[in-house]
């Protein structure tokens, strides 16, 4: 018997695992073949994040963080929204080689004495009166006294037979370009690049992370397409979208491992339930307009450790109104923060004709205010997110408005009211 087994070894799941087996006889399961490889990804890794992780990863491990993240660009057709940390201070965060950051976590929980079990699948999970059962591919089974799943946009099967709701979903894809760290410096200025073209996806960007000798680029939100239309659009972007051409210039790729995924948005209610929780990407904690998934990721593993630590002390039998306080802290510390997304989602990621224009105002905004980027600033480093400000975002949400065109104006205004009431 497990005190605690975990569905999911991706960020959620693994720094779960790494933070919650100190206390407990922890089991981490994960489908994929990890002995063979951890998929590779390069994300951005904001300041905000590092209260979630201090314990364990060091800020400075240059094999999980390459390199800092010091400018962002959110790019419209016209301008250049910059943001850099040079302007104001320390960086925005880190750059993620996130298979490292999983590896080290995956680490930390064998040497704690947890087990890691890869290349598993558990299909079917059944409830007893205290403790739950487990059931994988191959027939095995395992019991737990509680059950976490953090297995993002791949598991609502099991998700929903333990009676949670499920996410709304979306399609991305993202592939690797290499090339020489001095080559990739050459093409691109900064580390993470936020595109907006409503032909590309009317419900998320395309992006670029910039690594050290490798940039992932890809695009996200699409809806109900196959992956080889996705892979056969991305192929036609990097072959004739002219914007992102000289970044492109001279580096290699193979589209055939481009990868095509779910990702998942808009938080399901509850989190948590008699003896299971829920974490990360799987509950739809993503912020909705970034597609922010590490912060909730790490958030949820050590809101879900802070909850559990004194249950375990008191040999709790893990009832949901005990559990509800993960719930709880969740919303309490993610949510201000969120509310942001939410009302850049509404305006931003929509069939209206008017998309184009408004997210080209809001880059020219960044690119001449200072206020503007500096609030945008505070909220990467804010190390408490609880206490996110979200008048700056009003204020911006303000100056943006007031650049429009007064037709524009006329039309636009409920929509911009009903932003900043979310
Ligand atoms: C293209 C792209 C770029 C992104 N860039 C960024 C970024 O730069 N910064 C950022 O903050 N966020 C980014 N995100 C979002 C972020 O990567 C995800 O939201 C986050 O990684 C989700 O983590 P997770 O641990 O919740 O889920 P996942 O990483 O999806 O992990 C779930 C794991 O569970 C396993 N699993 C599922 N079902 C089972 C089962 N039945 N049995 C065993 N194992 C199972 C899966 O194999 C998987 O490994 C990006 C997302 C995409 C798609």
């Amino acid at each position: 018997m497990f005190d605690v087994i975990i569905i999911g070894a991706g960020i959620a799941g693994a720094s779960f695992a790494s933070k919650i087996s100190k206390y407990a006889k922890t089991l981490l399961i994960e489908a994929q073949d990890y002995q063979k490889e951890i998929p590779i990804r390069t994300n951005i890794f904001p300041e905000h994040n590092r209260p979630f992780i201090q314990e364990e990863i060091g800020w400075d491990n240059k094999i999980i963080f390459p390199t800092t993240h010091t400018q962002s660009n959110y790019m419209s057709d016209e301008f250049n929204g910059v943001i850099d940390s040079n302007e104001f201070g320390i960086p925005l965060g880190n750059i993620c080689y996130t298979e490292n950051f999983i590896a080290e976590r995956i680490k930390q929980l064998e040497n704690q004495g947890g087990t890691f079990s890869s290349g598993e699948r558990i299909s079917k999970v059944t409830r007893h009166s205290d403790y739950l059962e487990l059931m994988n591919n191959r027939g095995e089974s395992y019991s737990t006294k509680l059950l976490t799943l953090a297995t993002g946009s791949r598991g609502f099967e099991l998700q929903r037979s333990l009676g949670f709701g499920i996410p709304d979903s979306y399609r991305g894809v993202y592939l690797h370009l290499f090339g020489e760290e001095d080559k990739i410096n050459e093409n691109l200025d900064y580390n993470y690049t936020f595109h907006i073209n409503p032909k590309i996806s009317q419900n998320g960007p395309f992006f670029f992370n910039k690594g050290i000798d490798r940039i992932s680029a890809g695009y996200l939100g699409e809806k109900n397409q196959s992956k080889e239309d996705v892979i056969s659009k991305l192929k036609r972007i990097l072959n004739n979208y002219k914007p992102i051409q000289p970044i492109l210039n001279g580096l290699s790729y193979n589209l055939a491992t481009a990868v095509v995924g779910d990702i998942s948005k808009h938080p399901i209610k509850n989190f948590s339930n008699d003896r299971v929780l829920v974490l990360g990407e799987a509950a739809g904690i993503v912020t909705a307009f970034f597609y922010e998934g590490l912060l909730p990721g790490v958030a949820c593993a050590d809101i879900a450790t802070k909850t559990l630590k004194p249950l375990l002390e008191n040999e709790s039998n893990f009832s949901r109104s005990e559990l509800h306080k993960y719930d709880q802290e969740v919303k309490r510390i993610l949510f201000p923060y969120f509310k942001n997304g939410n009302a850049l989602e509404y305006l931003i990621y929509n069939e209206g004709s008017h998309v184009k224009s408004l997210w080209r105002l809001y880059t020219k905004l960044l690119s001449e205010d200072r206020t503007c980027r500096k609030y945008i600033y505070d909220a990467y480093i804010n190390h408490d997110l609880s206490k996110h400000n979200t008048s700056n975002d009003r204020y911006v949400g303000e100056k943006w408005f007031s650049k429009l065109p007064t037709l524009s104006k006329i039309t636009l205004s409920p929509k911009f009211f009903k932003a900043l009431l979310m």
